[in-house]
């Protein structure tokens, strides 16, 4: 607390992120990432990005990102907006298009940016219940609201809505604006941007920190009508003209133009997955069903708190959340082959098998 401190500043209450360990040697699935890395491809862009043009400002529209972007997806550049991860792409939405004075609606559980994003722009945010197998129900949306923001799969439970719900919530809510957040989509999603040129109203965000392996370049995308994308436009232009650099725009581009890698890796997390929960399950764990690039698990008889602190202790870093409904529950990403093995190896440890 300091005096030069603006009362906004007094009232925040940020967003904790997953921790990075600073020793080596850790077993590493807390934070989402994805254990394959990037395309070689993506790397060798940066690497010739690298040089004298670094003095010089990068495009401040991304043309060639949002060109390659829209090409993928079927949609005009014009439809994209671009933004320094998805984080901040979410943020400049909040603050452009959900400030209505009633309450966003978001799920209970869910990623806890959000309600962060509400207290920095003075929002109210309306948390929903999921119903008691985590899943979001569709009519619960129906109320009157500032905005709807939802993740699919939702984060930390892994559960995924099927895209004709996700269209009957856009639908019912036509004179507001309707995120659908699909970070993860890409592991077994289908993705609602089919849906923009029917729905003026919807937003998608997408980023290229888990299926692109591209946590660290720091990459976000929506996609919608031109209208919401020009709303955000002008918030990105009062804030920050260039939130992509020259490395990150080479990368973002490269990650696209290697259709084989993405198809590969993102096929070995979806496999790990199957595999991690079969194995989870035969240790009596409840693994929620998934579609995202973690599971969400708790054991009837082992703590979520105790499980984590005595993963920790041999090196296993999962994350465990100590909020309402959720506290027995570990997010754990799902890791390359090697990792898995390790994690499990250590979780019959500690539960004497
Ligand atoms: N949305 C959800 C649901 C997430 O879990 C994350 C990752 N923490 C993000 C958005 C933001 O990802 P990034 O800023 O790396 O694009």
């Amino acid at each position: 607390m300091s005096r030069f401190w603006s009362p906004l500043v007094r009232e925040l209450v940020p967003y904790v992120p997953g921790e990075q360990p600073r020793m080596a040697n850790q077993v590493k699935l807390n934070t989402n990432e994805n254990p394959f890395g990037p395309s070689p491809k993506v790397i060798e862009a940066i690497r010739s990005e690298v040089g004298e043009n670094l003095r010089l400002y990068p495009d401040p529209e991304g043309l060639k990102l949002k060109q390659a972007l829209a090409s993928y997806h079927g949609v005009e550049p014009g439809q994209i907006f671009l933004g320094n991860g998805s984080d901040e792409v979410l943020a400049h939405i909040f603050q452009g298009l959900f400030q209505h004075g009633e309450p966003v609606l978001f799920p209970d559980v869910t990623y806890s940016f959000y309600p962060v994003y509400c207290g920095l722009y003075g929002i109210e945010g309306r948390p929903v219940p999921l119903n008691e197998k985590f899943e979001i129900d569709v009519e619960d949306y129906s109320q009157p609201n500032g905005g709807v923001i939802f993740p699919n799969p939702n984060a930390p439970t892994g559960r995924y809505l099927p895209l004709e719900a996700v269209e009957q919530i856009i639908a019912a809510n036509p004179d507001r604006v309707v995120v659908v957040d699909e970070a993860y989509v890409d592991f077994g999603g289908q993705t609602a941007i089919t849906l923009v040129n029917r729905y003026p109203n919807l937003l998608v965000s997408q980023t290229l920190s888990k299926a692109r392996s591209l946590a660290g370049l720091r990459v976000g995308f929506a996609v919608g009508h031109r209208d919401l994308i020009e709303g955000l436009e002008r918030i990105k232009d009062s804030f920050n003209s260039y939130p992509l650099d020259r490395l990150a725009l080479a990368g973002a581009v490269a990650a696209y133009e290697d259709e084989a890698w993405f198809e590969e890796t993102r096929q070995a997390v979806m496999g790990e997955r199957q595999r991690l929960t079969a194995e989870l399950e035969s240790l009596g764990f409840e693994v929620l069903p998934s579609k995202a690039n973690f599971v969400f698990t708790r054991h009837p008889l082992h703590s979520g708190e105790v499980l984590s602190q005595s993963l920790r202790e041999q090196g296993i870093i999962v994350r465990h959340f100590r909020k309402a409904r959720i506290e027995e529950f570990l997010r754990i990403t799902i890791g390359r082959e090697d990792q898995n093995d390790a994690l499990l190896k250590a979780l019959r440890n500690i539960l004497g098998r």
